[in-house]
């Protein structure tokens, strides 16, 4: 027997939680198929740095809609997402100078708390930094991260109350059309139907594209972090810092750890089987970012590893994900490469009006359409020092 939605939602992370809340919310009869748990894959396994330093209009605003979110979380969504606001320092060298100082100035035509600040002053937010390689830092108070396990079930849970129906365990096997049509989905319980189904699955997003007949770019990638233990007199909290010079970033994490994770393109290259790669976190990454960590910041040579774990990115030619409609009925949200956790709640927002055909979109979502990479114009950072987006 097969159950029949309006909508078919495939995979539980942040894309398919939020878009299943939104639609949930306007009336529509939503089913997530989950083939492990929520925040199974990129998600639950996020940084969850939340930050707006982008620099492209749209994902500055989309960042910006997430952030008040994950501010007024409990009011908006209900449950909670652990945002801790311990601001975002971001650190360029002479040559991204330009870049950097026109990017804090589109990020506040939009409305985004930031300013730029001289080395002697991020010091001051930051005791202890190694400044000497530095000209200009961007600050933004409003900044931190989240609990991404906690967000994307709290999602769930409000997709729930709404009446969304999430099936676990529930792996999607094929996409049904009729014509040029999506009918529904295959799982090995049994069947869906829908006139609408919504490719959520982040690195897995080429897989489920392909049931549909349709490849899409988006590479699974295997990604590292580690963690280290801050020594006596430097504990946490800190702010997060993104390090462009030196390519990595670091956040405070319980137990008075530091976060570390790189930010550099080459991950791109690090392509896996998603369902068959290492977790563990190599020893040689553990090397690499603690000694990024020290150069910045000399007296985490007196801190510990506390391990590490790798993970995965589903990464597109571009870094930004696809988000449109790729066959009749049949659409595809994923591809969110390192940045989709603090855009979540505003996808979701997108999905729906996407799904729903709302006439006043709040975001317009032609960036993301898929026919970006065979016209040969790709998202681009308009002042672009980075893979920030
Ligand atoms: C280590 C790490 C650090 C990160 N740091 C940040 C950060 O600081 N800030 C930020 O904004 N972003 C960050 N990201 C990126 C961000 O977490 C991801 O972009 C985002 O979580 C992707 O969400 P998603 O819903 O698209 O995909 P996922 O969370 O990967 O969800 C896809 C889901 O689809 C399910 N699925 C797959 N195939 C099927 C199928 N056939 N049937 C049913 N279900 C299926 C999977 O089980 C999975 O649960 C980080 C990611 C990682 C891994």
């Amino acid at each position: 027997m097969s159950q029949t939605f309006d909508v078919i939602i495939i995979g539980g992370g942040i894309a398919g939680c939020s878009s299943a809340f939104q639609l949930a919310k306007r009336g529509v009869k939503v089913a997530l198929l989950e083939k492990s748990e929520i925040g199974a894959g990129g998600t639950g396994k996020s940084s969850a740095v939340i930050r707006q330093h982008y620099s492209n209009k749209l994902t500055a605003r989309m960042a910006l809609h997430s952030l008040r979110v994950f501010q007024n979380f409990e009011d908006e969504i209900g449950g909670e997402c652990g945002f801790t606001p311990v601001g975002f320092l971001a650190v360029v060298e002479a040559k991204d100078q330009a870049g950097l100082e026109a990017n804090v100035a589109l990020q506040r035509e939009v409305g985004i708390q930031t300013e730029l600040l001289s080395p002697k002053a991020l010091r001051e937010i930051m005791p202890g930094v190694e400044i000497a390689d530095l000209v200009a830092a961007a600050y933004e108070p409003e900044a931190g991260y989240a609990d991404p396990y906690l967000t994307v079930n709290a999602y769930a849970n409000a997709a729930r109350r709404h009446g969304a129906k999430i099936f676990l365990d529930t792996e999607v096997t094929g996409i049904r059309f009729a014509g040029d049509k999506v009918v529904g989905v295959d799982t090995p319980g049994g069947q869906f139907d829908a006139p609408q189904v919504v490719n959520c699955a982040g690195p897995w997003g080429a897989r489920v594209a392909k049931m549909a007949g349709i490849e899409v770019p988006i590479d699974p990638c295997r990604v590292q972090v580690s963690f280290f233990r801050r020594p006596a007199g430097h504990e946490s909290p800190h702010p997060v810092f993104a390090d462009f010079i030196h390519a990595f970033y670091v956040r405070p994490e319980t137990g008075n750890l530091s976060l570390v994770g790189v930010i550099d393109p080459s991950e791109a290259e690090a392509r896996v089987d998603p369902d068959d790669f290492n977790e563990q976190v190599d020893s040689d990454f553990i090397l690499h970012t603690g000694e990024q960590l020290v150069r910045r910041y000399p007296a985490m040579e007196q801190s510990q590893s506390a391990g590490g774990f790798a993970s995965l990115y589903g990464i597109t030619p571009d870094w930004h994900p696809i988000i449109d409609e790729v066959a009749g009925g049949f659409f595809t949200c994923a591809g969110f490469s390192g940045h989709g956790f603090k855009l979540g709640p505003a996808v979701g927002v997108i999905m729906a009006d996407l799904v729903t055909g709302e006439s006043k979109p709040q975001f317009d979502p032609h960036m993301f359409r898929f026919s970006r990479y065979t016209e040969n114009d790709p998202v681009k950072g308009q002042y672009e020092y980075s893979i920030a987006g």
